[in-house]
């Protein structure tokens, strides 16, 4: 599929809509509008928008987003003017004890498993799950009614509530607490991905924590083992924490009930100076991806996942988020500013990599800009993004269409371009 058709004075005018965002907070939530004459003829001779952009940590408001509380009181109500269509569950404790809560709509044969949250500080996710479940839960439409009738949705929103409380990337979690739930730990090194320095503004010396989108193995029965500390990035994880080994319980049950998980999507942010690879004023608005592994067949201890690894499949799903929301770029110009997040990452340890290694077809959303950079500044924007390329796959599934897609497409989406930001970044993707 190529790129819908736009006018450079839409794509101009989109620009200087940022701008104006930029400079002005309460705007944020105004979609791009249509085109400005004036602007198009400011944005082109002036000083480009991009150029101001910065990853230097920030103490900005986040009270927009749902917090932990909110996403209680919000799941309860679903769950009740749905009728009995969409279940709230309780799978699991945080490690400080907060309920993590997985919200499940539809009978259909294809299961979906979507989280959002697993770094605290990455927060459209969740807000644009409710807003899904709102939509399967109570429409009568004829595209709700498919999807329930097609597909079995799990949400599992905000899944690191600790991490979302404290508005920050890692958990909070000590090493003696891993070491409590697991005595056969004593005496092994801490695990690469604890936090206990300074990351993103966060000043873990205190209150230390892990990065639990490490934390995965794709031996689902996995249980940790002294041996295998520290670990390293390219190294699977150990499900040390009470928040991976919900999720984890999750994946299993359908596993168990489905045969396999079809589609896994794990909601994110990256960098917010991230630019178009062929436009250094457009900002990447999200960027996507199905590719988290090396090839199993290629890699020693994965070989046993070769069969059921399905990187095209992945890529299909990927092709309709995006085909969803290109349809829309003509009237929202930052709609077609979608990328594909690099591809040479071999994460196994990441919820991602392990699931796609189970045979799930996996899908990366990473929208623009953690809290510590933008705040809430473009929560609305980059929750109806999220939303829209969910919405798109979950009809492509449930009309079987994703099947037809041509793996292909993936492959053509420009890549993301440069960030422009400054080079005291400290952005840990994904
Ligand atoms: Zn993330």
């Amino acid at each position: 599929m190529s790129r819908p058709e736009r006018s450079k004075a839409a794509v101009v005018a989109g620009v200087a809509v940022l701008s104006l965002v930029t400079a002005a907070p309460a705007t944020a939530q105004q979609p791009a509008q249509s085109t400005q004459p004036a602007q198009s003829t400011q944005s082109a001779t002036g000083a480009p928008a991009a150029q101001k952009c910065s990853d230097e940590p920030r103490d900005l408001p986040v009270h927009e987003f749902t917090d932990h509380r909110e996403l209680g009181d919000e799941l309860q109500r679903i769950e009740s003017v749905s009728g009995g269509v969409v279940d709230v569950d309780e799978i699991g404790r945080s490690n400080r004890g907060r309920e993590i809560w997985s919200a499940r709509a539809g009978s259909g044969p294809t299961a979906v498993l979507l989280t959002s949250e697993i770094h605290g500080n990455e927060k459209t996710g969740t807000d644009a799950l409710l807003r899904l479940l709102r939509f399967v839960g109570t429409s009568d439409s004829p595209k709700a009614e498919r999807w329930r009738d097609e597909l079995t949705i799990v949400a599992i929103p905000k899944m690191n509530p600790d991490a979302a409380e404290l508005d920050r990337r890692g958990n909070d979690m000590t090493w003696d607490d891993a070491v409590q739930r697991y005595p056969q730990l004593a005496g092994a090194e801490p695990a690469w991905n604890y936090y206990t320095g300074e990351l993103q503004g966060d000043d873990y010396s205190q209150r230390p924590g892990f990065d639990i989108n490490r934390d995965y193995n794709p031996d689902l029965s996995y249980e940790p083992q002294a041996a295998d500390f520290p670990g390293t990035s390219a190294d699977t994880g150990w499900y040390l924490s009470p928040e991976t080994r919900a999720v984890r319980d999750v994946y299993v049950g359908l596993e168990e009930e489905f045969g396999t998980v079809d589609t896994y999507v794990d909601l994110h942010h990256q960098g917010a100076c991230y630019v178009m690879p062929d436009d250094p004023d457009r900002f990447v608005t999200m960027s996507i991806s199905g590719k988290f592994v090396d090839d199993p067949a290629q890699t020693p201890g994965h070989e046993e996942y070769a069969d059921e690894y399905d990187l095209d499949y992945a890529k299909k799903l990927n092709v309709a988020a995006y085909n969803a929301l290109q349809a829309k770029a003509n009237n929202n110009p930052l709609f077609g500013n979608i990328t594909l997040y690099p591809q040479d990452i071999n994460l196994p340890g990441t919820g991602l990599g392990s699931f796609a290694l189970n045979g799930s077809g996996a899908v990366l959303f990473e929208v623009r800009g953690q809290t510590q950079t933008l705040g809430q500044k473009y929560r609305e924007q980059l929750v109806r993004t999220v939303h829209t390329g969910l919405s798109g796959m979950l009809s492509s599934l449930a009309s079987g269409q994703v099947d037809n897609l041509d793996p292909a497409v993936y492959d053509a989406i420009p890549p993301r371009g440069p960030s422009i930001g400054d080079t005291a970044r400290t952005v840990a993707e994904p």
